[in-house]
This record gives C-alpha cells, structure tokens and sequence, in this order.
C-alpha cells in the first residue's frame, strides 16, 4: 500500500505514520526528517536547507524530489510507503506522479487530515520528541508514561524543534494555505482523496485511517 498523508503542520501525518510503520510494515518517507537529519549532518544540503526551514518557507523543489527519488528507488519501501510531508506544492506532486509512472509504481490514497489552524498552533508549540528514537510525544497530548522517560526506547533525553515557536508556525500554516492546500482539488479530481477528521483524538484517528485502508 502506498499513502500520502497530506496535512497542515502538527495535524499528526507524524503520529499516524508512525504507527501504520509498526502496524502494516509501511516505510515513512518524512521529507522533513530527512532535512532535519542532514542539517544535523551537516551536509551540503543541510546546510542550504537550514535557514529556509527556520523560515517556515518550503526548501527548494529540486532538493526535495531528489531526496524523495533516491528513497523510491531502495528496497525497503517495497512493502508500502507512506509520504509524510510530500508532496507540498502542484510541482512536487507532478514531479512524484512521473517518478511513480518511471518506477511502475501505484499511489493508493491520498488522506487529507483535517485540522483547526487554533489546534494546530496548540498541537506545535507542545510539541517534542524523543532523541534516541524519535517518538513523538506532546506536553498535554502525549505525555510518556513514567515522566521523562520513552515508552518506546527508554531514553532520557529529549528535542524540540527550532521551528516549532508560535511566530514560526503561523508563517508555515500561511505557506500551507498557499502552496500545499491546492493538492487537496489535485489529488480529488482523480479519487484518491480521501478526507478524515483530524481533531480527533490519536487513537480515533488511527481508526479512521484504517477504515480508509479496508475500503481501498
Ligand atoms: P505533523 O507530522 O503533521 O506535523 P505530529 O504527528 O508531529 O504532526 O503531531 C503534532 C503534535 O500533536 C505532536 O506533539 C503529537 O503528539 C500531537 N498530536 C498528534 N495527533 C494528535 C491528535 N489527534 N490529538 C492531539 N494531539 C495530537
Ligand atoms: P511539519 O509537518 O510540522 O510542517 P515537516 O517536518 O514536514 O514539518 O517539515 C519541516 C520543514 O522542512 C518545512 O517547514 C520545510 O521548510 C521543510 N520541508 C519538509 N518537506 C518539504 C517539502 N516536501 N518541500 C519543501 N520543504 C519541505
Ligand atoms: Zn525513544
């Protein structure tokens, strides 16, 4: 099966992916983690990449889609995928539909989840993850069970992203708007949108991908 998980800033495509890795054995492909990873690298393209993430503003599209082709093309997304976080602009999502075509591969759902811009800012600015193994956690969402301590590895110690501040977040959910909410008509005029309410709760929302996964 393969997914996008289309979605404004902290509407949880991180979560869900996630847990559809655990539970279906589906790769996540999270643009941003990759970004995140090569500025902590800091390779050539992390270092380009830095300041316009800082920004909120979208990396260039030639970065993105390569990364993205290098990703399609080993196999360990031979058994799904799910793009988190890709694609975000009309050209991206023309620029993955060839690399499909050139690969033979099939896009399943696109699932739009759909979230208040207050809830949003909430979910952002809350935000943090584990060091060791990147869990997600939020500090009234998503509280780890024995305080300071994983559920999933653990680890003690903990990050916050730079761009995850009120300021930040309001400029990303602007860019969302602009460049990103178009995809919704893009992927609906050829029924593979399908759209679930992200205000749920995590568990909730779990299900309602997983109705969408039954249905396909
Ligand atoms: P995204 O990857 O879409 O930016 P995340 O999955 O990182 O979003 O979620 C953003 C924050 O909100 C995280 O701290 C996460 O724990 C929390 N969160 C995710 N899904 C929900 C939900 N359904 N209800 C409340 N909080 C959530
Ligand atoms: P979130 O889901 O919380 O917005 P991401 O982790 O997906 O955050 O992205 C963080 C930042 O990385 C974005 O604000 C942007 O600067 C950059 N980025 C991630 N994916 C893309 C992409 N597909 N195209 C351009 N920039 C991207
Ligand atoms: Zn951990």
């Amino acid at each position: 099966m393969n997914l996008i998980l289309l979605g404004p800033p902290g509407a949880g495509k991180g979560t869900q992916a996630k847990l559809f890795e655990e539970r279906h054995g589906l790769k996540q492909l999270s643009t941003g983690e990759m970004l995140r990873a090569a500025v902590a690298a800091g390779t050539e393209t992390g270092r380009k990449a830095k300041a316009i993430m800082d920004r909120g503003e979208l990396v260039p599209d030639e970065v993105v889609v390569g990364i993205i082709a290098d990703r399609l093309g080993q196999p360990d997304v031979k058994k799904g995928f799910i793009l988190d976080g890709f694609p975000r602009n009309t050209a991206q999502a023309e620029a993955l539909d060839k690399m499909l075509a050139g690969k033979g591969l099939k896009l399943h759902a696109v699932i739009e989840m759909k979230v208040d811009d207050e809830a949003l800012v909430e979910r952002i600015t809350g935000r943090y993850t584990c060091a060791a193994c990147g869990k997600g956690y939020h500090d009234r969402f998503e509280m780890p069970k024995v305080s300071g301590v994983c559920d999933a590895c653990g680890g003690t110690q903990f990050t916050r992203r730079a761009d995850d501040n009120e300021k930040t977040v309001r400029d990303r959910l602007t860019v969302y708007n602009n460049q990103t909410a178009p995809l919704v008509a893009y992927y609906g005029g050829r029924g593979t949108l399908k759209t679930i309410d992200g205000m749920a709760e995590i568990g909730e929302v779990t299900r309602q991908i997983e109705a969408v996964l039954k249905g396909l």
